[in-house]
C-alpha cells in the first residue's frame, strides 16, 4: 500500500484576484491518499491532479485533516 498526501484546494466564492494578483490557488487541508487515487482516506473526492506529497512529510506538514491522520496511524505500523 502506497500513502500520499494530497491537497485539498480552497474555493474562491467568486473574489478572483482579491488576493492581491497572486493566481495560485491557496491549500485549505491536506489529505492522505492510497494508491494515487482521488479519494482520499476520510472519504473526501479530491482533484485528480492535486499536488502531492511524500507520507514522510506527515507530521511537518499543515494544516492535515484530522480524519485521514486518524486512519492513517491506525493502518500504518
Ligand atoms: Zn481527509
Amino acid at each position: 500500500m502506497v500513502y500520499e498526501l494530497c491537497a485539498e484546494y480552497a474555493e474562491y466564492a467568486g473574489a478572483a484576484g482579491a488576493a492581491g494578483g497572486d493566481t495560485a490557488t491557496p491549500i485549505k487541508l491536506w489529505h492522505m491518499i492510497r494508491n494515487a487515487g482521488t479519494d482520499a482516506l476520510c472519504g473526501r473526492a479530491l482533484r485528480p491532479h492535486a499536488e502531492t506529497r511524500s507520507d514522510l512529510e506527515w507530521g511537518t506538514i499543515h494544516p492535515v485533516c484530522h480524519t485521514c491522520g486518524a486512519l492513517y496511524l491506525r493502518q500504518v505500523p
